[in-house]
């Protein structure tokens, strides 16, 4: 996204304060190969092709829960606030991804896995 893809990633860093970004656009395309990937997988009988959809879809669906809802309350109605220390941690490497609003020099790409150097100190 930091790539080839930053004109649809940009107003994700910076916002329009629209409702939608450009950013959902990948949403929509990853909704879309799942389903070809499901359909045609069953369709013609390959079953890794099903699995490979099947696979696109969890991801969208923990992308929605972790970075749009979790991190980004993008449900206004519902608030959600983290307790275990891997929600705090992945948190807070996103907050870390957010620290950078250009193409160039993010870091903290995952939303899953929280490398150690950004996980929240111990408290003793
Ligand atoms: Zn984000
Ligand atoms: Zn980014």
């Amino acid at each position: 996204m930091h790539g080839f893809l930053w004109v649809l990633h940009e107003d994700h860093h910076r916002s329009s304060g629209r409702r939608f970004q450009k950013n959902d656009l990948f949403a929509f395309f990853f909704a879309g190969l799942s389903f070809g990937f499901i359909y045609s997988g069953l369709y013609y009988g390959i079953q890794p092709l099903t699995a490979a959809g099947f696979g696109v879809t969890l991801y969208g669906a923990g992308y929605f829960i972790f970075h749009d809802f979790m991190f980004h309350g993008r449900i206004k109605a519902l608030h959600f606030k983290p307790r275990s220390r891997y929600l705090k941690n992945i948190i807070n490497a996103h907050r870390v991804h957010h620290s950078v609003s250009t193409k160039e020099g993010a870091l903290s790409f995952g939303f899953l896995y929280a490398p150690k150097k950004y996980a929240i100190m111990k408290r003793r």
